[in-house]
């Protein structure tokens, strides 16, 4: 066995029960039935034994993954948890949903098959996220209600925030004021927003130097308030991890390859490289789980996945990537928010400048939690050494 992480992107459907302006979900009326559920996970499973990996993320995402409903779920949760211990191995599962369709009837499900922990999303202001035939406002107010009800019923949330115009336009401080103090999180975390697939694209694109700016203040926010004080915010807590030598889980986007972890299925079997990908882009689908027998061998031939398994090669060949000092924490970023925006994901990632900005920001902050620390221990062991202190990790090989 080895300690890879693998993590399949399990979309059980691509129906939404809310209309967000910037979905690039194809909306069809198609479920995974639990028929195909022994076979799907007799495939992962092969493919476990193959690459010698003991435990399996499943993040359950849809379309809103909610309308398959609890009994679904749970049914679900046996069938596959069975079969993997049967073979020795573990499925561990997480749930993102919109929250619209929440209700204590999940509560089972939550506590047990998902550890009693969910993931949803919300943004600052929310004028995106609609309700079907409704608008933003009801949105907000249904969702904020059901974030309370979860809540009440011992459910940790983790939050993902897309920014917006309207976000950058607020300012870090309300920004991080309303996910904290409105809301009362503990947990969230800001995404870039790309434009995948075809979907009403209107006020998607940010300008690069505004949200460098909004990102590194927002760090500077959390730095100041949540940092040291049981917030966290991604992908800044990674970062920070990361530049004071700590263990960093960074997010997909700054991951060495992301096809080393990731792979994601639909109700129909489709496999491609994330949940993006196989709702947008059907020239870039790896091949189909229930008609393909291997899942490794459909994984080691494909000729889309192909192209993400050398791209980071690719990227220091042809892009400037190799004299950036970021390039060991970056490699190049995320190959769907290029294609998106180029095409192509044979090119380094649009937000490169930004993420230049927020690299930078970390690390400042980074090294001053280091010289504190070193400050700390001196006074309290006099004679102790500063090399007792793990330095900060050299950003790049290069430059
Ligand atoms: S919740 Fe997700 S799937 Fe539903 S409309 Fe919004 S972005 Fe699309
Ligand atoms: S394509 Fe981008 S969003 Fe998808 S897994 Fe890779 S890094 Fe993550
Ligand atoms: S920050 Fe930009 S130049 Fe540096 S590795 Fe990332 S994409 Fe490449």
């Amino acid at each position: 066995m080895n300690g890879r992480i693998f993590s399949v992107i399990l979309l059980p459907t691509a129906e939404c029960n809310v209309a967000c302006d910037y979905c690039f979900e194809h909306k069809e009326p198609h479920r995974l039935s639990s028929a195909l559920l022994p076979l799907l996970t007799r495939r992962l499973l092969d493919h476990l034994e193959h690459e010698g990996i003991e435990e399996c993320e499943i993040y359950w995402q849809g379309g809103e993954a909610m309308i398959m409903g609890p009994a679904w779920f749970a049914e679900a949760g046996r069938i596959m948890d069975t079969a993997a211990a049967a073979r020795g191995r573990r499925f561990r599962h997480f749930l993102q949903t919109n929250l619209i369709g929440y209700s204590s009837a999940w509560n089972e499900v939550l506590h047990g098959m998902f550890g009693g922990e969910l993931g949803t999303s919300m943004d600052f202001p929310n004028t995106h996220r609609k309700l079907l035939n409704g608008d933003a406002a009801g949105y907000t107010k249904t969702w904020t209600r059901r974030l309370h009800e979860a809540r009440d019923a011992g459910i940790e949330i983790g939050v993902i925030a897309v920014l917006h115009q309207g976000s950058l336009d607020v300012g870090p401080e309300a920004f991080y004021r309303y996910f904290t103090e409105e809301l009362g999180l503990k947990n969230f975390q800001v995404n870039t927003p790309f434009p995948g697939g075809p979907a009403n694209h209107d006020g998607i694109h940010l300008d690069d130097g505004e949200l460098g700016r909004f990102l590194a203040g927002l760090l500077d926010v959390w730095m100041e308030r949540g940092q040291g004080s049981g917030v966290s915010l991604g992908p800044f807590d990674a970062l920070i991890q990361h530049f004071t030598g700590a263990p960093a889980r960074l997010p997909c986007i700054w991951k060495e390859n992301c096809s080393n972890q990731f792979i994601s299925v639909d109700a129909k079997g489709t496999v491609a490289q994330c949940d993006c990908w196989v709702t947008s882009y059907p020239e870039a689908f790896f091949g189909n789980i229930f008609r393909e027998p291997d899942l490794t061998q459909m994984l080691r031939t494909s000729p889309a996945r192909r192209q993400f398994v050398e791209r980071p090669k690719h990227l220091v060949e042809h892009e400037d990537c190799l004299a950036c000092r970021w390039l060991s924490i970056c490699h190049g970023g995320c190959p769907v928010r290029t294609y998106s925006a180029l095409g192509t994901m044979l090119a380094k990632d649009p937000y490169c400048e930004v993420y230049k900005a927020v690299f930078a920001r970390a690390e400042h902050h980074a090294r001053a939690l280091l010289r504190d620390r070193i400050r700390l221990s001196r006074q309290a062991t006099p004679a102790a050494s500063s090399t007792t202190i793990r330095a900060p990790k050299v950003a790049a090989a290069t430059s």
